[in-house]
């Protein structure tokens, strides 16, 4: 620890940890909240190494969905029946959690549905998928509780005035969230509970004795008791034995857009591309199936191929004939690995871990915090 600590700041701040999370995203934070909730009496801190979070948590979109069906199928090839469906559970009942744990109000939680979309050009594609409904709504029957979660509603295309587009299957209980207020309220949340959120805090390094853990960070050395790494796409710097490949996913977001008749989640080819109404805005963001290489990177940029094909889209088929500027454009890392299902395990005595949401920590986040807050022996 530097010299330049205060005695005061060396007791109340930075020592005396029982559990030190690092991370402040929607895991980390949801390890933190269900720790504290279970044992008050804890001494939890969360280090941070951006000024507000850093991660992909407050860079998504903010759809609150658990898969479309061409996703479906594509993580069919990849996994098991069984393996996909718990997949589809943790998204569902993660994000159960995150409502209950923050209200639909701080979420701003909006049930508007989600529709994916398939272009003219596609329709092989499109009957595939379509066959497969009725498997998908009997295959997620008892998750969801419903039975008829997709459906064919091609009226929308003319209601939402896309154009090339001749399907849409919609899935009426997906929603969308604001998630700067869902991160702002989960802070708030976790705060108030007695945690403490130490920002600016980068943990370089760990290491393990006798005592506990050692947390080598740029403001000094930091010991607890336990350590949970909440980094995501970052976990292999400090645990580097971890399976875990970034995906970097780029964003635009339009200026207002006067009568916009976009309302909902979309999704297009595969969930590799995605957009979405927010504030009277388009927010569009993926295509890094186009690139796969160039995305593999923790460094935050966009590329002219990507954005150009996002705004391709945005011009000729989601606001056709309508001449909207883009006013932002952003990145965030996500963690990816050979299997679909997330890291959330005992490293060695003391160190834990819950990474690797594969895209979908919105959804399931608040579910992965609270299992590796479980693991904790204490
Ligand atoms: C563009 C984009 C769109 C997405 N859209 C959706 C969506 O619509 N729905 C959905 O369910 N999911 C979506 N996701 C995925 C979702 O955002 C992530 O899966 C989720 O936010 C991961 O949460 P996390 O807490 O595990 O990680 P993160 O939010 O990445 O948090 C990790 C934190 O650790 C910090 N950190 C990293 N290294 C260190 C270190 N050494 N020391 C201290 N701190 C460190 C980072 O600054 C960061 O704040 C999207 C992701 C992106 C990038």
């Amino acid at each position: 620890m530097a010299d330049t600590f205060s005695y005061w700041e060396k007791t109340s701040f930075l020592s005396g940890f029982d559990v030190l999370i690092i991370g402040s995203g929607i895991v980390g934070l949801s390890a933190g909240m269900h720790l504290k909730k279970k044992r008050p009496e804890l001494n939890i801190g969360i280090l941070e190494s951006g000024f507000i979070p850093a991660g992909a948590s407050t860079k998504n979109a903010g759809f609150a969905c658990f898969g479309s069906i061409s996703e479906l199928l594509e993580e069919l090839k990849t996994g098991t029946e069984n393996e996909v469906l718990s997949l589809i559970e943790m998204r569902w009942r993660g994000l159960e959690k995150l409502r209950k744990n923050l209200g639909d109000e701080a979420l701003s939680f909006k049930n508007y549905g989600g529709f994916e979309l398939f272009k003219e050009t596609e329709t092989e594609a499109s009957e595939h998928c379509i066959n497969n409904i009725p498997y998908f709504n009997q295959l997620l029957k008892n998750i969801i509780g419903k039975p008829d979660i997709y459906a064919v509603n091609n009226a929308k295309i003319a209601e939402f005035g896309l154009a090339g587009i001749n399907n849409i299957i919609c899935n009426k209980y997906e929603a969308q969230i604001d998630t700067g207020k869902m991160m702002r309220a989960m802070i708030s949340k976790v705060q108030g509970l007695g945690v403490l959120i130490l920002n600016n805090c980068r943990v370089n390094k760990l290491e393990q004795d006798t005592s506990g853990q050692i947390l080598h960070t740029n403001q000094g050395i930091i010991r607890s008791n336990n350590v949970i790494v909440a980094t995501n796409a970052y976990g292999k710097e400090l645990i580097p034995e971890l399976d875990i490949v970034p995906g970097r996913g780029q964003v635009l977001i339009t200026e207002p857009v006067k009568d916009l008749k976009i309302m909902g989640t979309f999704h297009y080819n595969k969930g590799f591309t995605y957009f979405r109404n927010i504030d009277d805005r388009i927010l569009l963001g993926g295509f890094r199936d186009l690139d796969f290489q160039t995305e593999e990177t923790l460094k935050p940029g966009t590329t002219e191929l990507i954005q150009n094909s996002l705004e391709e889209l945005l011009h000729n088929t989601i606001l056709p004939g309508r001449k909207i500027k883009i006013e932002q454009r952003w990145s965030g890392v996500m963690g990816f690995g050979k299997e679909l299902k997330p890291i959330i395990s005992g490293i060695s005595p003391g160190l834990y871990c819950a990474v690797r949401c594969n895209g979908m920590g919105v959804a399931m986040g608040s579910l992965s915090g609270e299992q590796v807050a479980d693991l904790v022996q204490l």
